[in-house]
């Protein structure tokens, strides 16, 4: 199989990528781990400057009807000690939506799954693991690996879009740096903090 784009992952990075990519018909592939969308909650706010990707895809309205605006952001530290603060207005400011938004990663990743089922240049497959990726001269080989059946297969892309999250295989696979260690310490107690609308 031969595609000119593999997207790697469809969390809200990925899907937004298709999305961007199809209203331009850059036929394009979402390889995705999970056979739908995963239920935990994850990511819960963007900003006004964010907002105006889903504004650009047409999908403002809906955006608007899975989000509410908040005040801002206060960072909190396992004990509930506020660790940063970030004041916004629920107001739309200077991009013409409200300056602070929260919501749900799932609810925004069917969101984007259900504008992408419109759209013919993309294709996404659940349940299928990138598991390996080799580039030359004529690309970019994606080694896939069906989570169901354990059948394997390669991909032949002209371009991969490395939006496999945290842990990615790809960064790893083509030697992209690590976070050093300071910043590996910053981000573990970043997990176990907590994002919160206040007002
Ligand atoms: C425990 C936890 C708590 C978090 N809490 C918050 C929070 O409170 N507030 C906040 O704003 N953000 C939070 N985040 C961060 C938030 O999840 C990320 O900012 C957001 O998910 C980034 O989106 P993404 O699309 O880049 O990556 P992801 O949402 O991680 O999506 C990557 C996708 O790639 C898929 N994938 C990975 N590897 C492969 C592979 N080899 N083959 C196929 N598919 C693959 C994954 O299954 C996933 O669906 C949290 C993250 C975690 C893990």
């Amino acid at each position: 199989m031969k595609v000119p784009v593999v997207i790697v992952g469809a969390g809200p990075t990925g899907l937004t990528a298709a999305a961007l990519l199809g209203r331009h018909s850059v036929e394009c592939l979402v390889l995705e781990r999970w056979a739908s969308v995963y239920p935990q909650p994850r990511a819960v706010h963007l900003d006004d400057e964010v907002h105006r990707i889903p504004g650009r895809l047409g999908l403002a309205g809906e955006f608007a009807a899975i989000s509410w605006p908040c005040h801002g952001l206060r960072l909190l530290d396992p004990d509930l000690r506020v660790l940063a603060e970030f004041h916004r207005s629920p107001c739309a400011g200077r991009y013409g939506y409200p300056e602070a938004n929260m919501f749900d990663q799932p609810d925004l990743e069917h969101l984007l799954r259900a504008h992408l089922a419109t759209i013919d240049a993309v294709t996404l497959r659940g349940n299928t693991e990138v598991t390996g990726i080799r580039q030359d001269r004529t690309g970019v080989q994606v080694e896939v690996t069906d989570r169901g059946t354990g059948a394997r297969e390669t991909t032949h892309a002209d371009y991969v879009l490395d939006c496999d999250g945290a842990n990615s295989l790809i960064r790893s696979a083509i030697g992209v740096g690590s976070p050093t260690a300071t910043t590996r310490r910053v981000l573990a107690s970043m997990t176990t903090c907590m994002f919160t609308e206040y007002r």
